[in-house]
């Protein structure tokens, strides 16, 4: 790791004199590791990685509590990389991972600790602050039976994560755009909630200044309150017995362990502990376990961890809970009560059609206008029920536009991890001609091309679609997703 120093900043005086209270014994260490330069890492798609054509050397070394992830040396760019579009890997602060090490833990009934673990996967879940989907995908990826429900109520941010949600190409996410209250329109609905709270920031002070510039004490009391708000809204929609993992990245113990504190008393729920393992490289590393009363969390904190700052706590829900605040927000479910469902059955030829694109069984197709969409069979009927409620931006795979009884594939459909590619003719790109069409050029026509739809892809993994209208191949990527960084 490099020690030197990068940032220029200077912390706020409000912060450090916290930082000076809470470590006392640690401070000069903590506030000198926060100039430090960020580390960089990526979480492996496990469903894309082991496809990847070439070298099948795994990038960088691992971080420890994540089987997927992986510290890089450096900073590529990640833009320039055709392997980042086609969704093979994500670009996400390490010590974020820890949630796949927590999942592992209480999807393994002999791992974790009282009470008593969940002993079957959640059948479904809601990441309910989600974009852009760092979190999301690796509960996709962790549970790909589960249906997982990524909202974000800020429309801006709503497209991005669709757009890493459909790269990451496991065809088991929900995107809703709704605010955190209308979800108790949904009581006992979801087995894991995860709340990634948004929240004071203060494990980014390393890697975006800004953060420290934004930072301000009224900013994080204001923060606190609104996580509570927040965590008032989703509760309910939590099944007995079902568990919250609420996480911030900051330090801040008004955001952090307090109100799992104020949550534990308004709810009757109880803290999960984690148990650690035996190998040294969690004890070397030191993710901090906050002990405080009730309430259990994990601290990751910069001059301990390799990564940046983060709080997780588990929440499981009992059965005989209550309701934080005193009260339901009903309002929501009254006025969601009479929305009617836009999923149609689907056109039985186009689904026949587009059926042979896919490896697989256990799926089902539903259409919103002319949209043709796929998803397990086992969700289609919560996506339904949920249709009825909350605003669902997309969901499961689209794949294609139904015109007369052609199928114009999406480009979702070539970053479904079940397409058969041996369906559509290839082009394998080089790693020129892929930039080149991630920045919507058209491809040359090589020789003895057949006419139609072909499938583009860079060391194995698909990138979208081209048409051969026999001059030329038609660019089909999306518009919205181009690239448009020069070359280096
Ligand atoms: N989970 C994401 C990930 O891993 O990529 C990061 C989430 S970020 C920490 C918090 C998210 O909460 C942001 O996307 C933000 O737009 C959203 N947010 C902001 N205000 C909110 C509110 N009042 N209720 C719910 N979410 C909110």
């Amino acid at each position: 790791m490099n020690s030197s120093q990068h940032n220029f900043t200077p912390l706020p005086d409000a912060f450090s004199r916290r930082i000076r209270e809470q470590f006392p014994d640690s401070h000069p260490d903590f506030i000198a590791a926060l100039d430090r330069p960020p580390l960089t890492s990526i979480r492996l798609n496990p469903h894309k990685w082991s496809r990847i054509q070439g070298s099948q050397d795994l990038p960088g070394d691992p971080v420890p509590w994540s089987i997927n992830g992986r510290f890089l040396q450096e900073r590529p760019s990640f833009t320039l990389d055709p392997l980042f579009h086609a969704g093979s890997y994500y670009v996400q602060e390490a010590s974020s991972m820890f949630l796949e090490y927590v999942l592992s833990r209480l999807a393994n009934p002999k791992q974790a600790e009282s009470p008593a673990p969940a002993e079957s996967p959640p059948g479904i879940i809601l990441d309910a602050c989600a974009a852009p989907g760092g979190k999301s995908t690796l509960l996709a990826a962790f549970f790909p039976e589960s249906l997982v429900v990524a909202n974000e109520v800020i429309r801006s941010r709503v497209s991005p994560l669709m757009e890493n949600s459909i790269k990451w190409g496991t065809g088991n996410l929900v995107v809703t755009q709704n605010d955190p209250s209308h979800f108790s329109a949904l009581p006992g609905f979801f087995d894991l909630i995860l709340t990634d709270a948004p929240c004071s920031g203060e494990g980014l002070f390393r890697k975006d200044p800004s953060a420290r510039l934004e930072w301000s004490a009224d900013n994080a009391t204001h923060c606190s309150l609104r996580q509570r708000s927040i965590l008032t809204g989703l509760w309910p929609a939590l099944k007995p017995g079902g568990y919250l993992i609420y996480t911030t990245c900051t330090f801040n113990p008004e955001e952090n362990e307090r109100n799992v504190a104020w949550l534990l008393g308004e709810t009757g729920g109880e803290c999960v502990r984690i148990d650690m393992p035996d190998d040294s490289s969690y004890h070397q590393n030191s993710i901090h376990e906050v002990a405080d009363g009730s309430v259990t969390g994990y601290g990751f904190y910069p001059h301990r961890t390799p990564g940046e700052g983060f709080f997780l706590s588990v929440i499981r829900k009992n059965t005989n809970d209550h309701v934080p605040g005193g009260k339901t927000a009903r309002s929501h479910s009254r006025r969601a009560a009479g929305r009617a469902s836009h999923i149609q059955s689907p056109d039985p030829a186009a689904a026949s059609n587009a059926g042979k694109w896919f490896n697989g069984s256990g799926f089902n197709w539903y259409q919103i206008r002319e949209r043709l969409f796929r998803i397990k069979s086992s969700h289609l009927h919560t996506l339904e029920h949920l249709s009825g409620v909350l605003t669902i931006r997309y969901a499961g795979t689209e794949v294609g536009r139904v015109i007369r009884d052609e199928v114009l594939p999406a480009p979702a459909a070539a970053l479904d991890i079940h397409l058969d590619s041996a369906v559509f003719p290839m082009i394998d790109c080089s790693l020129e001609d892929a930039l080149g069409y991630l920045r919507r050029e058209n491809l040359a026509v090589p020789p003895d091309a057949k006419q139609g739809w072909h499938l583009v892809r860079y060391q194995g993994l698909a990138l979208g679609w081209t048409k051969n209208i026999g001059k030329r191949m038609n660019n089909y990527y999306p518009s919205g997703w181009r690239i448009r960084k020069a070359p280096q």
